[in-house]
């Protein structure tokens, strides 16, 4: 059966009640009977695992709908959605342009495994909106699309070594899943088990932010690091902008050295600009990947850049790389909707000022309840911390009080706003989130904060 949505005045949301019984009156229940099904054929009930809410505590929600900016879960409840399926969903859920390009490509024909033309569209598309991707190849994740850029800036400098940096995820690819802590910048272990000590031996890791801590990796491997691999804007440790000269400084020593830069726009990519994180700093990778915007909400990553390095990519070099649904017609006619959508005249203007506003609501409302968090917005994005300390690196955002994201996130969702179930997730706005969803925001945010004094 399809729920309706409430209609929406701006407090539908939101209502005063003492805390015991607004927990009392959001009934759960059949989230809850789903997940321990879930769990019983899904390891830990999810496909990934953050969904899990094990960073704050307490079951997840099965979400049935969306559209616009709100979510409905399996019991009936509401939200204003803030997470955006990770961030693909620009448009906000279900925008009819979007469903309409889907179902129209799927009446086509959902797979062929022959070059279709809205492959070339959606390629066309991404070439001209980022200047330094000449060629783009698309891939099904955003983990497929960076582990498939590192091994060709591998072929393409004939090099071993890679640079990271502590706190930026880059999907779930062996040679990546290495944080290191703070300090620990030549000796890489793996986060998990399953990845050999082998694999991971040629993974570097810096500090975001640290120029100092580059240099000294360069200085001493500087002849084997293939590239330098980064999240222009750091969203996968809360929301961290780069530093003033950061990324000039990456670009700058790579080229020094001969070895590419990367930039890892999987979450960036569209939405911190129309050109991405590299059009708005004004730098050049050679490699860009790409994912969740240029998809619309259907799995997609790619991976793109200069000409030369792109042509070593099979079959017209010998860097092999392949998928038997990529450049699959329903996602890039979800994607190409997507880009057209955005490409709307002031629909950035209208995306940055909603993620600005509501990072500003998050800094009234915890000053009125005298709490203290750090925030940062750019694009369509906004990050928070519970910190007295600004946050510019991976070890700051570890000494955030996690314990007190997850209480104001829980009062929150009770107040029907849907953060991310982590303190070291951005937020995202979609164009669907307008006045209505920041004034119920702000009741909520007051509340929440308050609760959590
Ligand atoms: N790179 C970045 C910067 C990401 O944020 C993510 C996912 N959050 C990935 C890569 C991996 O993408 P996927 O989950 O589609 O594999």
């Amino acid at each position: 059966m399809r729920m309706e949505l409430p209609v929406d005045d701006g407090n539908t949301v939101v209502t005063p009640m003492t805390e015991p019984a607004r927990e009392a009156s959001m009934r759960t229940e059949t989230s809850a009977r789903l997940f321990a099904r879930a769990k019983q054929s899904i390891p830990g009930g999810v496909n990934s695992p953050v969904r899990a809410f094990r960073a704050v505590g307490g079951d997840p929600r099965f979400i049935v709908r969306g559209e616009g900016a709100r979510i409905v879960d399996a019991d009936g409840n509401t939200y204003i959605d803030y997470v955006l399926s990770w961030g693909p969903l620009v448009l906000g859920h279900a925008h009819p342009a979007v469903v309409k390009a889907i179902i129209a490509a799927a009446r086509d024909g959902t797979s062929f495994g022959a070059p279709c033309t809205a492959e070339i569209e959606l390629a066309e598309r991404i070439c001209a909106a980022v200047p330094s991707i000449e060629k783009v190849r698309v891939v099904n994740s955003g983990t497929e699309a960076v582990m498939s850029a590192i091994r060709l800036a591998r072929a393409f400098t004939g090099r071993n070594h890679i640079i990271k940096f502590a706190g930026c995820y880059h999907g779930h690819a062996d040679p990546l899943l290495v944080q290191a802590g703070s300090g620990v910048a030549t000796l890489s272990l793996p986060d998990s088990p399953g990845v050999p000590a082998a694999t991971v031996a040629h993974t570097l890791v810096a500090q975001y932010n640290d120029p100092r801590s580059v240099e000294a990796l360069f200085e001493r491997y500087g002849d084997d690091i293939a590239a330098v691999l980064v999240e222009p804007v750091a969203g996968n440790m809360g929301l961290v902008l780069p530093a003033d000269g950061f990324l000039a400084g990456l670009r700058a020593i790579t080229r020094d050295y001969g070895s590419l830069l990367v930039f890892d726009e999987v979450m960036t990519g569209f939405r911190v600009s129309a050109s991405g994180a590299q059009g708005r700093f004004g730098i050049d990778p050679d490699i860009t990947t790409l994912g969740k915007v240029i998809g619309g909400g259907l799995p997609v990553g790619a991976f793109g850049g200069r000409r030369e390095i792109m042509d070593m990519i099979a079959p017209d070099g010998p860097v092999y790389q392949a998928g038997t649904l990529s450049g699959n017609p329903l996602a890039m006619r979800a994607g190409i909707a997507t880009l057209d959508g955005l490409a709307v005249a002031g629909v950035q203007e209208q995306l940055e000022a909603a993620a600005r506003e509501t990072a500003g609501v998050l800094v009234e409302e915890a000053a009125r309840a005298g709490v203290s968090i750090q925030t940062a917005s750019i694009g369509s994005m906004f990050g928070f911390f519970f910190s007295e300390e600004a946050v510019h690196d991976w070890p700051a955002a570890e000494r955030t009080d996690r314990k007190r994201h997850a209480a104001f996130f829980h009062a929150m969702l009770r107040r029907g706003i849907y953060l991310a179930p982590s303190a070291f997730e951005a937020g995202f706005v979609s164009v669907a989130h307008g006045e209505a969803e920041l004034s119920a925001f702000r009741l909520a945010a007051a509340e929440a904060f308050a609760h959590i004094a």
